[in-house]
């Protein structure tokens, strides 16, 4: 079913009912009065805000469960945690805070319990400050000279008032301000990018341009011998076929298909050029859809020729051209993804990066994919990676849009960049328009599976902050605490996985970006860097 474009379209309708039935199961909306639909950062600042008093019973039980389990860890965070964890009388639960640490500890299965139980306490503590909130919003003495108005007799457990609701949870509120239009207007635009993708002909011209039979072969190998492993396991293969044919074909991408150019080379003696700045597009690059030319200079001598180098972003020019950087390889390698019939995503990252993401049938969620790095499933590359920090990461598709940055950022404490292109508020509402802009002509039906799907996502994303902090919480070590000790760090098995730095483009240009990873020196990012190159 793969073999054509029309066998491609197969794929997709497959995929898009999968997803669907996938979809039904996701279940009905929380309604617990938690962080649902605020920004990564405020999700985190809500959470930060949590072990104040009045506390529910949960949290000493929460943390006295783990108290023996944990070496230290100097990440303790967030510090006030740790200080009513330490006056709480904590320790003294009848669990045993000093027993001697057990040889072997699932740590997976302690955050997955804690962030249960995070939940709970979550929801505990919103519930109490908004007790708190309603009782102290009432005055308790009418205005001097008020005396014209009747007061209201004092109500006991009386519902909140609306003012006291203000971003729990947030509500989206259109662009006012200039900077807030400035970043809607950006957003939208990038939002084009993947629709350019929905074009028979394009598709057909990417399928004709890859060695289809090779990458399915290659497939149905990997998924075959992840199904083995899986049985010989009893458990679900990690990946299924669909994964296989992307990650086979971003194999064949980075070594057959694309090359990465930082500098073009001197088109005369070939020597390696150096930048000379940018000029204006010509007639014929700029109808190939180049809105920029860079410009180089042939660092020999008595050659000085000059070389032109017009970023292109029409996926149809780049199967021609086969270079670039990231904005190239991942726009062309994105739209091949989706001629293979997966559904895609183009990631926008405001830090001058952009990458691709998959839905995969089998796992059910979007997987991240960066093909410059040759990286799946590695969504903290770039953090705990490449120790960039982050504001922005938006996932744009032909069917939706939506704030992935949780997905990326596991740590905002350590990796979060400030988000001051608008109010968070805002930035919900620039994603609803996307999304109803996207989905205008759609049936009622599609349009109901790729909400369910949106609330499933964005359960997921909130997870990931919950399970992060759950995470440090666990490392605490409560003899640490109680003993006024700094803690010593204990190494995380998932960072240890990330800490790669960048692999595409020479050591220079990566320097210079300040992505080698851990303890390379890098220049100061420019926040307000625009371009996804
Ligand atoms: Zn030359």
């Amino acid at each position: 079913m793969y073999g054509t474009a029309g066998g491609a379209a197969d794929g997709w309708r497959m995929t898009k009912m999968a997803a669907f039935h996938a979809g039904r199961d996701s279940g009905p909306r929380e309604t617990q009065p938690n962080i649902m639909g605020m920004g990564g950062l405020a999700a985190w600042h809500a959470i930060n805000d949590l072990p104040r008093p009045p506390l529910p019973n949960t949290t000493a039980t929460l943390l006295s469960s783990n108290t023996n389990t944990h070496h230290p860890s100097p990440s303790i965070h967030p510090p006030r945690l740790a200080a009513t964890t330490a006056s709480t009388a904590t320790m003294e639960h009848s669990q045993g805070a000093h027993r001697a640490p057990p040889a072997h500890v699932d740590t997976d299965q302690l955050a997955h319990e804690m962030t249960e139980r995070f939940r709970q306490v979550l929801s505990t503590r919103r519930m109490n400050e908004l007790t708190l909130r309603s009782g102290q919003s009432r005055p308790s003495s009418p205005a001097p000279r008020d005396f014209g108005t009747p007061q209201p007799p004092p109500v006991q457990n009386a519902p909140p008032s609306y003012s006291s609701l203000h971003n729990i949870p947030l509500v989206p509120q259109a662009p006012q301000d200039a900077r807030s239009l400035r970043f809607k207007n950006m957003l939208t635009s990038l939002s084009n990018m993947p629709v350019r993708w929905e074009n028979p002909g394009l598709l057909d011209e990417a399928l004709s341009a890859i060695p289809l039979e090779q990458i399915y072969n290659e497939a149905e190998e990997e998924s075959q011998i992840l199904q083995a492993e899986a049985e010989s396991l009893g458990k679900k293969a990690a990946w299924g076929y669909q994964d296989c044919v992307i990650r086979s074909l971003m194999r064949w991408f980075r070594n057959s298909f694309f090359t990465w150019v930082n500098n073009p080379a001197c088109s005369r003696c070939f020597s390696p050029t150096i930048g000379a700045g940018y000029v204006a597009p010509l007639p014929d690059e700029q109808a190939r859809g180049a809105n920029q030319v860079e410009l180089y200079k042939c660092s020999v001598e008595h050659c000085g020729a000059y070389e032109r180098y017009p970023r292109y972003n029409d996926a149809f020019v780049l199967l021609q051209t086969r270079r670039g950087r990231c904005g190239e390889w991942a726009n062309c390698f994105t739209m091949l993804c989706r001629a293979v019939g997966s559904r895609v995503r183009w990631v926008w990252n405001a830090e001058d990066h952009v990458w691709t993401e998959v839905y995969s049938v089998h796992r059910k969620r979007w997987i991240h994919v960066d093909v410059c790095e040759g990286a799946w499933d590695k969504p903290r590359l770039y953090t705990e990676g490449w120790n960039k920090k982050l504001s922005y990461c938006i996932a744009f598709s032909a069917d939706g849009a939506m704030d992935v940055t949780r997905r990326y950022i596991r740590d905002p404490s350590k990796y979060s960049l400030e988000r001051n292109r608008a109010p968070e508020a805002v930035l919900l509402h620039i994603m609803d328009e996307i999304r109803a802009l996207r989905r205008s002509n759609m049936s009622k039906q599609d349009k109901f599976r790729l909400e369910g799907e949106d609330m499933r996502e964005d359960r997921e994303l909130r997870g990931y902050v919950i399970s992060s902090i759950a995470q440090q919480v666990s490392q605490i070590n409560a003899d640490d605490i109680a003993n006024g000790r700094a803690s010593t760090p204990r190494p995380d098995p998932d960072t240890s996985k990330a800490l790669e730095g960048r692999t595409s483009g020479n050591a220079q240009w990566i320097r210079a970006r300040g992505e080698g990873g851990r303890g390379t020196p890098g220049q100061q990012q420019d926040p307000n860097n625009q371009h996804p190159r």
